[in-house]
């Protein structure tokens, strides 16, 4: 294709921070756009401009009084009515497209399962209402006289949009990211036919999967490039131990598959400008982290000390963060001279072996079980050093901000925290402590080190400092996808 100048580019995502988040993806969808539509051309090549997609959730429709009814959406294979709706996103110039379909997306709850956590049961067909809603808008069938030259899908909710787009000719670019491989939305053959889906979609190198049918593979075998996180991880998921069954495919496409790593969103995260903190600090000015470690002793009610180390944990609390390893591990941990501090929220196994711990442990371990952003920030700001167990992670972000916070890393050796964190061993470069296995015997001796590390202040502060001058920011990022947004639009025939 000949090139605009201008590539138009539709965003198609089930979550956009700051309107709803459970993860990273939407810290990713929030960002991205944004660093691409402030991206200078590359090689004056082209720009984007940006039309998010993301579903009407109740909570998001409830958080504008201007959205304008732009479009009717039909044979969604959705009895209600479901309709376009138009905005801006929050604090930027990007249009944003909601699709209103009530049904599916008028209830309480979080996007994927209901308040205690059970999926939806008809998630199927919620997010195949949603994928063919970005179809109509992505083949100009909606009179909007908009259409798209690339669609950036992610992750097995738009997996739909990539398949179903193959089927025609005049369609646009397609670009699938993989932000979780283990999440791939299986559901049973029966759906597939319920769904009303197109019966050439039905085959192995399709959307069957094992005599099921995987969203996921929708985006995996049709769209025309792959992207995933971080390059670690995209060599990783063409493996059987982290390919989830799914490593085969990914060989296939080994030459359209990268890894981009995620970009951290500034704005949000620095400590220079954080309003959580009860006093701001930067690189020239380290000291000044240890008044919100103070803080955060006195908050999380243990006792304050500047000599303990405190460490920090936050994240879901499920298997691929390793959580049951590092509880594991705390009785051994804690009878060294640390604080630990743990927010999160997730098994509810974990969640009661947590409590009890603390009961256990009332002087060295805190515990909050829920989602907190601001106490999120406070504790990047306030504690000494972080650690990510994750037995897989496709980029991780806690870990890029604690390199901002002057918060040391001690991480699992795996994708993006492989790619982000460089362990004390490699001298002048290193930022942090890195570890090979989710074990506990790993993870002590990379906790060991650390904390020999720390009893000499000087070269712990200078550690600290090297990863705070670390930019992980979106610019470099966002000019990998534009380069690829551009090869992506130009191989298509
Ligand atoms: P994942 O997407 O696998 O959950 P990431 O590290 O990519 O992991 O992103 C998780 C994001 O969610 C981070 O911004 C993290 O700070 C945030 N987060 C996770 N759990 C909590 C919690 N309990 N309270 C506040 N923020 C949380």
């Amino acid at each position: 294709m000949k090139l605009a100048k201008t590539l138009q580019s539709l965003f198609v995502t089930s979550e956009a921070h700051p309107l709803i988040k459970t993860g990273g993806l939407a810290d990713v969808a929030g960002s991205l756009p944004q660093a691409l539509a402030t991206l200078k051309a590359v090689r004056q090549q082209a720009a984007v401009n940006q039309h998010i997609l993301l579903p009407g959730y109740r909570s998001v429709l409830a958080q504008f009084d201007d959205l304008k009814h732009i479009a009717d959406i039909e044979h969604t294979g959705h009895h209600g009515v479901v309709r376009l709706l138009e905005t801006k996103f929050p604090d930027s110039d990007i249009t944003l497209w909601l699709v209103d379909a009530p049904n599916c997306f008028d209830r309480d709850g979080g996007p994927y399962a209901d308040a205690t956590g059970q999926d939806w049961p008809d998630n199927a067909a919620r997010f195949a209402v949603f994928s063919r809603a970005a179809v109509a808008i992505a083949l100009n069938q909606l009179d909007l006289d908009w259409q798209p030259d690339i669609v950036h899908c992610h992750d097995w909710q738009t997996g739909l949009i990539p398949a179903l787009l193959s089927l025609h000719e005049q369609r646009p670019a397609t670009l699938f990211t993989i932000h979780n491989l283990a999440y791939q939305g299986v559901y049973s053959a029966e759906t597939f036919f319920n769904l009303g889906l197109p019966q050439e979609l039905w085959h192995m190198h399709g959307l069957e999967y094992h005599g099921n049918m995987a969203f996921i593979k929708g985006g995996l075998a049709y769209a025309d490039w792959l992207t995933t996180v971080s390059p670690t991880y995209a060599h990783e998921i063409q493996g059987s131990e982290f390919g989830f069954g799914l490593d085969g495919l990914l060989r296939h496409r080994t030459e359209q598959l990268n890894g981009i790593i995620n970009g951290v969103d500034y704005d949000d995260w620095d400590p220079a400008t954080d309003p959580a903190l009860v006093e701001n600090y930067d690189v020239e000015h380290f000291e000044k982290k240890l008044s919100n470690k103070t803080a955060l002793q006195k908050q999380a009610g243990l006792p304050v000390d500047e000599d303990i180390p405190v460490l920090a944990f936050i994240g879901r609390l499920v298997w691929q963060k390793g959580i049951d390893v590092l509880l594991e591990s705390l009785p051994q941990l804690l009878r060294l001279n640390i604080q630990c501090i743990i927010l999160g929220s997730g098994e509810h196994s974990h969640e009661q072996t947590l409590r009890k711990l603390q009961k256990r442990f009332p002087d060295k371990l805190a515990v909050t079980i829920g989602y907190n952003e601001e106490y999120a920030h406070q504790l990047e700001a306030g504690a000494d050093m972080f650690c990510m167990l994750s037995r897989y992670e496709p980029c991780g972000l806690n870990q890029l901000y604690s390199l901002r916070y002057g918060t040391v890393p001690i991480v699992r050796r795996t994708g993006g925290l492989a790619d982000t964190v460089i362990d004390a061993s490699q001298g002048a470069r290193s930022t942090g402590f890195c570890f090979n296995q989710t074990t506990q015997a790993d993870f002590i001796d990379a906790m060991q080190r650390a904390l020999a590390r720390y009893n000499k202040p000087k070269q712990w502060q200078a550690l600290a400092e090297r990863g705070m001058r670390r930019d992980f920011g979106w610019q470099q990022s966002a000019r990998h996808y534009l380069e690829l947004y551009i090869k992506v639009c130009q191989q298509r025939p």
